[in-house]
Parts: C-alpha cells; sequence; structure tokens
C-alpha cells in the first residue's frame, strides 16, 4: 500500500499554506515521546540513560494530546523509549486520529504481535507503525544487543501488513555498515509488505555507551551513501523525501531546520531538537519564540551540529526545499521518477565491499587493532625484536 494520496495532500497544502502566510519557522513532524523506558538496550541509544525515577514516568494521554493540539504540524512521531510499553499508547492513538494526524509510531515490535493479537489497534490510514530495524538478522540484533529481536520483529510486521496496517521501517546506520547487507535487508522488507523504508546516519549521542560507531565525518558518511542508495533496485520504496536520500548521498548540501521536527517529553518542549537538550519550556510557542534558533546547524559552528546530518534535522529543509521553489519542486519529480541513480563508481565500491568484514567484524578488529598496537606500545622492545 503506498502513502495515502490524502497524507501527501495534507502534508503538501500544509506546507503551502504555511507559505502563503509567509511563516519562515513551522513544525512539520511533532516528536512525541510519551515514555523514555524500553525492553532492549541498545549501544546507541541516547533514551535509556535516564535515571530509574525518570525511565518510570510517562506522559499523560492529556499531557500527549494537549501538546499535539498547541503545535500544527500535520504529521506526529512517536519515539521513545517503546512507546508500546506506555498503558494507555492506544488512548493517545486514538486522540490523535480523532484529530486526523498521520502517526508514526515509532516501535522495536518486540511487543508487535502480541499487542495486535490483543486488538488493541485498528487498521487507519492514519496510523503507521515505523519499526526499528537496523538491518539482516545478524546486524540488527548486533546492534540492538539482544538475538532474537530481528525474528520477533520480522513477525510483528507480517502479522501488521497482514492485518492491513500501514508498517514502515527505520534503520539507523553506523560507522563501518555493510552496504550489501543493508541492500539485501532492502530486499527483505519490501518483501515483507512493507509500505516503506527509512534510512538515517545515527547522531553521536554523548549520552550513548558506544561512541565508536557512530559515523562522525561528513565525507565518509556521503559515500556510504552514495555506495547504498546508487543502483537501485526498482523494488525499494523509501517512506522519505527523495531530496534528503539526495543529500545522504552528498548530491545536494541541506542546513537543519531545527524546529520542524519539535520533540515534547516528560520534561517539556525539548530545545533545539529531539537530539540535543539545551534546556526545555512549558509551550510550542515558547520553543518557538525563545530558542536561538540560529546557534544550531552546521553554518551556525555549533560543535554539536558539525557531523549531524540526521533526519529528524535536515528532511525537514528537504521537504521546504521542494514546496519553496519551482526547483526545488522540479527536482523533487525528478528524484522520484528518476530514481535508479545509476553510478558506475559506486557500483564498483559495493563489489569491492563484498570481500571485507563489516559492522560486528569491524567493530571487532577495532578492538584488535586497538589492543595489539596497546600490546607493542607495552612490550619490552627486545621481546618484539625475538618475535
Ligand atoms: S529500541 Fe530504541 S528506545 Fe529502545 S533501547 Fe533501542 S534505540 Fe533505545
Ligand atoms: S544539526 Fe542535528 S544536532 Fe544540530 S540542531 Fe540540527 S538536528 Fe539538532
Amino acid at each position: 500500500m503506498p502513502v495515502p494520496i490524502s497524507q501527501m495532500w495534507t502534508v503538501a497544502s500544509y506546507v503551502i499554506g504555511q507559505k502563503l502566510k509567509g511563516n519562515k519557522r513551522y513544525p512539520l513532524v511533532l516528536m512525541l515521546e510519551p515514555l523514555f523506558r524500553c525492553n532492549l538496550a541498545c549501544a546507541g541509544c541516547g533514551k535509556i540513560q535516564y535515571p530509574a525515577h525518570i525511565l518510570k514516568k510517562e506522559l499523560s494521554v492529556e499531557q500527549a494530546l494537549k501538546a499535539v493540539d498547541e503545535c500544527p504540524a500535520p504529521m506526529v512521531s512517536i519515539p521513545g523509549g517503546e512507546p508500546l510499553l506506555h498503558p494507555q499508547i492506544d488512548q493517545i492513538v486514538e486522540g490523535l486520529i480523532a484529530r486526523r494526524k498521520y502517526i508514526y509510531l515509532c516501535t522495536n515490535a518486540i511487543l508487535l504481535e502480541k499487542k495486535l493479537r490483543e486488538g488493541l489497534f485498528k487498521p487507519s490510514k492514519y496510523l503507521t507503525f515505523s519499526v526499528h530495524m537496523d538491518g539482516q538478522e545478524e546486524h540488527h540484533d548486533f546492534a540492538v544487543c539482544r538475538e532474537g529481536t530481528f525474528q520477533k520483529a520480522s513477525k510483528g510486521i507480517r502479522l501488521a501488513v497482514d492485518m492491513g496496517f500501514r508498517v514502515t521501517t527505520n534503520t539507523t546506520l553506523f560507522e563501518g555498515f555493510d552496504p550489501n547487507s543493508v541492500r539485501a535487508f532492502f530486499d527483505e522488507m519490501m518483501d515483507a509488505g512493507v509500505e516503506g523504508m527509512m534510512v538515517s546516519p545515527g547522531y553521536a549521542y554523548p549520552k550513548a555507551p558506544d561512541q565508536a560507531s557512530f559515523m562522525q565525518e561528513r565525507a565518509k558518511t556521503n559515500e556510504a551513501f552514495e555506495t547504498l542508495l546508487s543502483n537501485r533496485d526498482k523494488r525499494w520504496k523509501f517512506n522519505q523525501s527523495p531530496l534528503f536520500l539526495e543529500y545522504l548521498m552528498g548530491k545536494r548540501h541541506y542546513e537543519c531546520t531545527p524546529w520542524g521536527n519539535p520533540t515534547y517529553n516528560l520534561f517539556g518542549w525539548q530545545k533545539p531538537c529531539y537530539l540535543l537538550q539545551d534546556g526545555y519550556v512549558d509551550t510550542f510557542a515558547e520553543l518557538m519564540e525563545t530558542t536561538a534558533f540560529d546557534e544550531y546547524g552546521k553554518a551556525s559552528g555549533n560543535e554539536a551540529c558539525q557531523q549531524c546530518m540526521v533526519h529528524c534535522g535536515h528532511e525537514p529543509t528537504a521537504v521546504d526545499h521542494t514546496f519553496s521553489s519551482f526547483g526545488g519542486f522540479f527536482a523533487t519529480v525528478k528524484a522520484t521518477l528518476f530514481n535508479r541513480y545509476a553510478n558506475p563508481a559506486a557500483r564498483r565500491r559495493l563489489d569491492a565491499a563484498k570481500g571485507r568484514p563489516h559492522g560486528p567484524l569491524v567493530q571487532l578488529n577495532l578492538n584488535i587493532e586497538k589492543r595489539k598496537a596497546q600490546q607493542a606500545e607495552n612490550a619490552d622492545p627486545q621481546t618484539v625484536g625475538a618475535a
């Protein structure tokens, strides 16, 4: 099932309406975090590191819906933590559907099959399960630090698709990802019947335990995504702006739009974005009026933003570009119609990558290399010579 025309129309008419009103800063997707606790403990997670008394808390249905009523964004993403652990998640979803918001309920899908069999949700064009899948089975289970998670999530995806729900995947890619394996993963997800896929490089959360796995250099990130997303299989569908994917591939430059995906959670409205915590305010209006947005994004020189290419900051820029000019609109139409991106150099890199270790192996090798270097440093020079 493709993205419903009604959703495309709602988003397009909203953005055009904002432009006609002369609003330079408008939200596109509200990130509503109803809780931080999770039933996984991924090494790259920046949310589950809060102390236990915070992890036990959750937004009430009233708090969640009040935030939605304050923010005019036509789409609401519900990340976490794991939203399916929220005891009233069904009521939050119902409240959003009643307000005709297009919902992306982000889940690791461990509980998806159970909740669907319990009848917690009904299929709706407004509700999409956006399942966290970080690649093929071995890579996903390694990234989320638990075996069996891929199989559980896959069962949840297939059941949701069979029951008529909209299902997408969201994939965060880390340093040393295997492009051939991720491409095979795209095939698997299309076979499973998902509506579309989302990809993004990870952001180096200062709180995440595994800092080594984040992609730190833009040029490297661009090359990795160009290798991955060029020479596309025609079956692949991405639930993202095609211009944002071109940005990841290094074909265009976008600055961040930090107000594009405002975040509301237990602490209030988060300044300036989902990833950074430079304070909280009580209302959406206050967030828009008091945040020094000019101090964020690559061009601002802010250190925290220099390597960030994450979708929550840059996809709103791509969407805005589509509706800002004839050139942006034409580029979007072109990227939608001619989406194979034939690229012999990227194909050669893809072939070369087949013979190299990736993901968990690369990280293990890094450790081995580090250990070897340390051992060589500490070793008696005579012993090293004898060996
Ligand atoms: S599934 Fe998401 S929220 Fe849960 S630990 Fe992993 S990254 Fe964090
Ligand atoms: S560049 Fe990234 S970290 Fe900086 S404000 Fe934008 S989304 Fe947030």
